[in-house]
């Protein structure tokens, strides 16, 4: 079979099927440290009649297919590593229907969040989940992708409304529907989102929005110390104040955003936090927050209350895991993900920082700690068997401490191949159901092959 000629068929267009060297690499790893694997070919679809032939055509042929969004994922989800085709979503790129009146938007997968919310602008209206990296809509759904907005509006799941899916022999159904609550059958829409491209493919999506606060005040707090700064956040928490942002970053993640951002930042462990309501309630939280924050010895407390001040500070912490990747070039990155019940995570994070002391290595912390989420990221050279078994020791340690508070191996990044033990550990018990699952759905195995278990 020339693989190339029939997707060529299919898709009726030379241009938007290629094995082109630099497509194949690009498409042949995420943004970690894992080993790349090029994919047999690169495809473009366009819309999803030509999903649901390049679907039938693969499961017919016996050709793995790996979707791809803007392959910004950190497990490994992206790698085609039985090779075949990477179904590369950028050309499905279309906001096809903004409804305002009803807080809806339908778009179709290779949308980015940054994209969308340019287009929510002139409603007054923002998409909430927003991961450190411009992500793809159909990426985020395929992650359940989180962020710095979690903690007030949940996580890409919470946001998931319906979704058009193609599945592994090419046909199509809907999951959910327009309204913002059903009862009608097994929730699949939830099933769908966090599935990696394991069970279908998104060709359209339906998300909720939300209308963008009256005001809006950013903080930042300087504590002398990683556990400090989290037991401020929790009892921020605590006071049931409608925190918009709470977000933690150590001492070496401030020293590489100030390297990164050529800004001034205090080098010391720092939360970002972000308020937001009507101005009333947005003072009274404030205040809240900075009484916590002294509560823990806080060495400043400093507000940002104009949007320029706002954007800047905020965007210094999305870019502080590029600041941390930028500081070590020769090197890729391992991010531990883990996520504790939020009780546990000043514990937790005096932990982590301990276990990776222990073995003399070099680790970053940060995290989304109002909802007990936090990384710890480590450069590495994957070609260093010593750096890379202390690393994944480290991450294991994290992983088995988290486990044994109740916690996940993986709060907003999944699972790929990179956390395959990590999810045994945690749902040895239920991953037989989810092989049935996955059997019924993909019955040849077609659909990302070799990932989540
Ligand atoms: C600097 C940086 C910061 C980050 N910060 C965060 C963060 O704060 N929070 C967070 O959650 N993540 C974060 N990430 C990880 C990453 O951005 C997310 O995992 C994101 O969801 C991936 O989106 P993507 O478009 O790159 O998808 P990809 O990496 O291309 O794909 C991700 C998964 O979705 C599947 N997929 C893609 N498109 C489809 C489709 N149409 N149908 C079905 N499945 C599909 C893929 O097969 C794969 O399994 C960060 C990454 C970087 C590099």
């Amino acid at each position: 079979m020339d693989m190339i000629a029939s997707l060529e068929g299919i898709v009726g267009d030379t241009e938007r099927v290629t094995d082109a060297a630099d497509a194949l690499e690009k498409h042949s790893r995420d943004f970690a440290y894992h080993t790349p694997r090029n994919p047999d070919a690169v495809v473009f679809p366009k819309d999803k009649h030509e999903v649901r032939k390049i679907l039938r055509f693969a499961d017919e042929n016996g050709v793995p297919v790996v979707p791809f969004g803007e392959g910004s994922s950190l497990e490994g989800s992206v790698v085609p590593i039985r090779g075949g085709v990477s179904l590369d979503f950028s050309l499905m790129d279309e906001i096809l229907e903004i409804r305002p009146d009803d807080f809806i938007a339908r778009v179709q997968p290779g949308v980015t969040h940054g994209k969308l919310n340019e287009a929510l602008e002139e409603h007054g209206l923002l998409f909430p989940v927003d991961p450190g990296w411009n992500a793809s809509l159909g990426g985020m759904c395929g992650t359940n992708a989180s962020g710095t907005n979690a903690v007030r509006y949940g996580v890409m799941r919470d946001q998931v409304l319906a979704l058009e899916v193609v599945l592994a022999d090419g046909s199509l159904m809907r999951t959910g529907s327009l309204a913002m609550k059903s009862s009608a059958g097994y929730d699949l829409t939830r099933l769908f989102v966090g599935s990696e491209g394991t069970l279908g493919v998104f060709t359209e999506i339906v998300l909720r929005l939300y209308p963008v606060p009256e005001k809006t005040v950013a903080a930042r707090a300087v504590f002398e110390s990683i556990e400090a700064a989290g037991s401020a956040a929790i009892a921020m928490i605590r006071t049931g104040m409608q925190i918009g942002r709470v977000e933690l970053v150590d001492e070496h993640t401030m020293k590489a955003v100030n390297a990164y951002k050529n800004t001034d930042y205090a080098e010391a462990p720092t939360l970002f936090l972000e308020f937001s309501g009507n101005e009333a309630g947005v003072e009274s939280d404030v205040g809240k927050a900075r009484e916590a924050s002294e509560a823990e010895d806080c060495r400043a407390f400093d507000f940002e209350a104009d949007e320029e001040g706002i954007e800047l500070l905020w965007e210094a912490r999305h870019e502080a895991a590029l600041a941390i990747v930028a500081a070590s070039p020769d090197k890729l990155a391992m991010s531990t993900d883990v996520c504790v019940p939020v009780s546990e995570l000043p514990e937790a994070l005096r932990n982590a920082r301990e276990t990776i002391a222990s073995r003399g290595m070099y680790g970053a912390i940060l995290g989304h700690v109002g909802d007990g989420n936090y990384h710890a990221v480590f450069m590495l050279d994957p070609a260093d068997e010593d750096d890379l078994a202390r690393a994944k020791e480290v991450n294991e340690e994290i992983v088995n401490y988290a486990l044994e508070r109740g916690g996940t191996c993986t709060g907003e990044h999944g699972v790929g191949f990179g956390k395959m033990e990590h999810l045994e550990a945690e749902h040895g018990d239920s991953i037989p159901f989810m092989r049935k699952l996955k059997k019924m759905a993909d019955p040849n195995g077609t659909l990302n092959p070799g990932k989540m278990f």
